[in-house]
């Protein structure tokens, strides 16, 4: 009976997601009831156990909900025996053993193009064309996104689908979405390929609905579709209609097996108002996160921005830059630009002097780095506390109350995530802090001590 049940739960995901990832991720693991609702997966390696707990957990758990209505627990267990060779982004047999019947049913031809994509086209569709994988610079920070983009790219509808890509602001996730409608703009030229913020996408159904134009956008982003590139969808959450209108979307296209691509500032899970039908759907594909490039990456970038641009920088220059602008590639790139702007206006060459000059506003003006280590102690430090009793397990009002407001600050003004929190502060769970900032939420419209205190606490912060 269990192992039924576990034969149906693999079939139903066979069905959920591409050929290609079931074989590269799926086949010949080990699947075990352990207890009623326990199950095992063994795994050959870390790596694979960390890539299906990130990506594939909440869907097994799902099918298993949904086939026997009862909360499963999924355990990963490493097998080093098992020893299968796992080359994530190595694709060719994988797809090439794919059904082609289906795919061609369901997909028009590949027609390889013998010139290219009109710049009046690109445009056209919405594309920057200065956002293609050439221009990207991978380093650790995007090395992973990059593959995954450069994947969907190469075998659209094949391999990840959704593809959800997220990631603080300025960090390359419209132009990696660029890239791929560009690179599949150009090898698939019969595509039929929409490019939409999420901005958009919310105008047009409303626009549709108020010129009964329904029938029409639909078969536009349903029928009529083979690539859908939504960038920054975050911003349909709360927006009833737009949620409603893109899960029909959604579900449209994934079952026809076109190709989704997503990108959004947060996880799903962490996206407020987003209904629990869409986070559910994201993570049904491969979320890849884009970090903060590191050092030689932030080089590496401004090297490449400044041949791209016909700018010389020396290195020293290149290095001072890199290590002060720190957060956001755009940033990066708008100090070299005004750089350079500055030295051929005052026609002087580029050097460090000049350039600590140029940029001694912006980086003197850069608020101090905001980290959760910092809020601590500036919290713990404004209640006369120590850090360990943020962090403490104590549940005395005087230590309860600086813990969530400081728990509270975090969440909102940084980009981590509620189990990373728990984890900062002292190993509690992502439930803790979630009830804790959202009871200083609600307390900032009802408690005048706890307001004043957050919005004093934000001013010593310098948010
Ligand atoms: P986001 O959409 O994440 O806010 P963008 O894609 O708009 O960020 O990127 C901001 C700017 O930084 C763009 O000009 C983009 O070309 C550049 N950029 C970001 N990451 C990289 C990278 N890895 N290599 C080259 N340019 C990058
Ligand atoms: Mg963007």
């Amino acid at each position: 009976m269990s192992s039924d049940i576990i034969f149906k739960v693999q079939d139903s995901l066979k069905t959920k997601i591409s050929d290609f990832n079931y074989k590269n991720w799926f086949k010949n693991l080990e699947w075990n009831y352990e207890g009623p609702d326990n199950v095992t997966i063994s795994v050959p390696s870390k790596f694979v156990r960390d890539w299906l707990s990130d990506n594939y957990v909440e869907l097994i758990k799902f099918e298993f909900f949904r086939l026997t209505e009862k909360e499963h627990t999924i355990l990963f267990k490493v097998e080093r025996k098992m020893n299968r060779t796992m080359d994530l982004f190595k694709q060719s047999e994988a797809t090439q053993s794919e059904s082609k019947d289906t795919e061609k049913r369901l997909l028009p031809k590949i027609k390889k193009q013998t010139a290219e994509p009109s710049s009046n086209l690109i445009k056209h569709m919405g594309f920057n064309p200065r956002y293609q994988f050439d221009s990207y610079v991978v380093g650790n920070s995007n090395q992973l996104v990059h593959a995954a983009c450069r994947a969907v790219a190469t075998q659209p509808a094949k391999s990840y689908n959704p593809l959800f890509i997220y990631g603080g602001v300025g960090l390359g996730k419209t132009h990696l979405l660029n890239a791929i409608g560009l690179q599949v703009l150009k090898n698939f030229g019969n595509w039929r390929i929409i490019y939409v913020t999420g901005e958009r996408f919310t105008n047009e159904v409303i626009s549709a609905i108020r010129y009964g134009k329904t029938f029409e956008f639909r078969q536009k982003y349903r029928d009529n579709c083979d690539m859908l590139l939504i960038d920054d969808i975050q911003f349909i959450a709360g927006k009833e209609r737009t949620m409603e209108e893109f899960f029909h979307t959604f579900n449209a296209l994934y079952e026809a097996r076109k190709q989704i691509i997503l990108t959004s500032d947060k996880l799903p899970k962490e996206i407020p108002n987003l209904e629990e039908r869409l986070k559910s759907r994201f993570s049904w594909g491969l979320m890849a996160d884009i970090q903060r490039p590191d050092f030689e990456t932030r080089i590496a970038i401004l090297r490449k921005k400044a041949e791209e641009d016909n700018i010389h920088i020396p290195d020293d220059v290149c290095e001072y830059i890199a290590a002060n602008v720190k957060d956001n590639v755009r940033d990066l790139e708008g100090s070299l630009i005004r750089i350079s702007a500055f030295a051929s206006l005052a026609k002087l060459p580029v050097t460090l002097d000049l350039t600590k000059e140029v940029l001694r506003k912006i980086i003197t003006e850069t608020k101090p780095v905001l980290c959760v280590e910092n809020i601590q102690s500036k919290v713990a430090e404004f209640y006369n506390l120590k850090i360990s009793d943020l962090k403490s397990k104590r549940r005395h009002r005087n230590l309860a109350v600086p813990r969530h407001i400081a728990m509270y600050l975090c969440k909102t003004y940084l980009a981590s995530s509620f189990p990373e929190l728990g984890s900062k502060f002292g190993g509690k769970d992502h439930t803790t802090v979630m009830h804790a900032v959202s009871k200083i939420r609600n307390c900032l419209t009802n408690d005048v001590t706890i307001k004043t205190d957050v919005e004093e606490l934000e001013k010593i912060l310098g948010i």
